[in-house]
């Protein structure tokens, strides 16, 4: 069978069993499987060895089950990286792209800025702002051992220059840094606890810890920010959609011009606010 009729039957396998994206989500598997491009995809003309057909009838199989195709494929594009990912990671979003466009404009102006990202999981928002910004000095931090390895290993793929800590919220950065950085950003976690249980077997499959939280983090990190921003640096964190008022009016105790940027489907999705 030639790839596209092989696609076509793979992605209406995937649309029987409920999968989001069939046909995208077959492509992906399949470029996977052969070591290819979109262009090599199309343009092949032999049939999977047996090897191939198999690996690939298990990772539709996988899917079908679960399991994120990020998982099976081992990476995810972000802004304009592509990054390893693993199981006991959160896999970045699309919608984070918006938090990474919004910090980069907060520090347009400044020249070698200091950034940190607090809770950065595969690295993403960090190394997103260190490709756009050479210049910048920027840190991460995580409180999950697997994520610190992974963003550093990411880093060291990207060519990316990255300090990545572990510990909790800012508290790992070096101490002299204390007063003199431009930007905190954060996709901490955000979904409530009652909200768990009805997400998709895809979003599950990343860490509990990585997803389920709530005002309480922003009020930490809030409070933490203040203590290591200098005067005039911003805070940029994403926000779950329902929660706009909530953070804004905690962010409203220790920061000024606290502002809701929307995403591209309209919702709420980030808040910047100044140090006064
Ligand atoms: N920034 C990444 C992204 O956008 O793809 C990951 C975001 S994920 C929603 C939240 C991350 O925050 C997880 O990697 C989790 O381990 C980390 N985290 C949770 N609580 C934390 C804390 N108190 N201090 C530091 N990191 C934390
Ligand atoms: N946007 C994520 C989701 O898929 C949640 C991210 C977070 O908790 N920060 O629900």
């Amino acid at each position: 069978m030639r790839p596209a009729q092989l696609i076509a039957r793979a992605a209406a396998y995937l649309e029987r069993h409920g999968v989001d994206s069939p046909r995208a989500t077959a492509e992906i598997l399949l470029m996977h499987v052969l070591g290819t491009d979109r262009v090599g995809l199309y343009t092949r003309v032999e049939r999977l060895d047996a090897r191939q057909a198999r690996e690939f009838g298990r990772a539709l199989c996988q899917r079908c089950a679960g399991t994120p195709v990020q998982h099976l494929t081992g990476e995810q594009a972000f802004h304009r990286l592509r990054l390893e990912v693993r199981p006991g990671v959160f896999v970045p979003r699309p919608e984070t792209e918006v938090l990474v466009e919004v910090a980069l404009r907060e520090i347009r102006e400044v020249e070698a800025p200091v950034v940190v990202d607090v809770g950065t999981g595969t690295g993403a928002i960090a190394l997103a702002i260190k490709r756009e910004r050479p210049d910048a000095a920027v840190f991460a931090t995580d409180v999950a051992p697997e994520a610190v390895e992974l963003a550093r290993v990411n880093a060291a793929r990207l060519g990316l220059e990255v300090d990545v800590r572990q510990g909790d919220l800012l508290a790992p950065l070096p101490d002299d840094l204390r007063g003199w950085v431009d930007l905190v950003v954060s996709n901490p976690p955000y979904v409530p606890e009652e909200e768990y249980e009805d997400l998709p077997a895809e979003v599950r499959a990343d860490p509990r810890e990585a997803l389920i939280g709530g005002p309480e983090v922003y009020e930490r990190l809030a409070a933490e920010a203040t203590r290591w921003l200098r005067d005039g640096g911003v805070l940029a964190v994403e926000i779950h959609a329902a929660a706009g008022e909530a953070v804004r009016s905690i962010l409203r105790r220790s920061f000024a011009d606290v502002r809701v940027h929307r995403d591209l489907a309209g919702r709420d999705r980030v808040l910047t606010a100044r140090r006064p």
